[in-house]
């Protein structure tokens, strides 16, 4: 199984992301869990340019944005760096 470091304080994922997990799993003992096989939540960080409302912006930004997938329900999806991400599509969310 996949190891992750221990995250805490305030993380930057997508919205998008952020439903599932609500969904998907509950926050336990420090970790978020399936609520289905209690596998622990992966969250992978990934380097992304944030562009607002379709272009890169002035002083280009890099966020590490960090991808929630369930290591037993899910196949572990790709994750492109580098790929833009909207500012729009994101939120800072507290691990926790
Ligand atoms: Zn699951």
């Amino acid at each position: 199984m996949e190891t992750t470091e221990k995250i805490s304080g305030i993380i930057t994922i997508l919205k998008s992301e952020y439903d599932w997990l609500q969904d998907h799993a509950s926050f336990k003992d420090g970790v978020w869990r399936c609520d289905i096989t209690d596998a622990e939540i992966i969250m992978k960080p990934v380097q992304h340019p944030i562009w607002e409302n379709g272009v890169e912006p002035i002083g280009r930004e890099t966020k590490t944005v960090y991808h929630l997938y369930c290591p037993r329900c899910q196949k572990e999806p790709e994750f492109t760096p580098g790929s833009p991400i909207e500012r729009d599509d994101l939120i800072e969310a507290p691990n926790g």
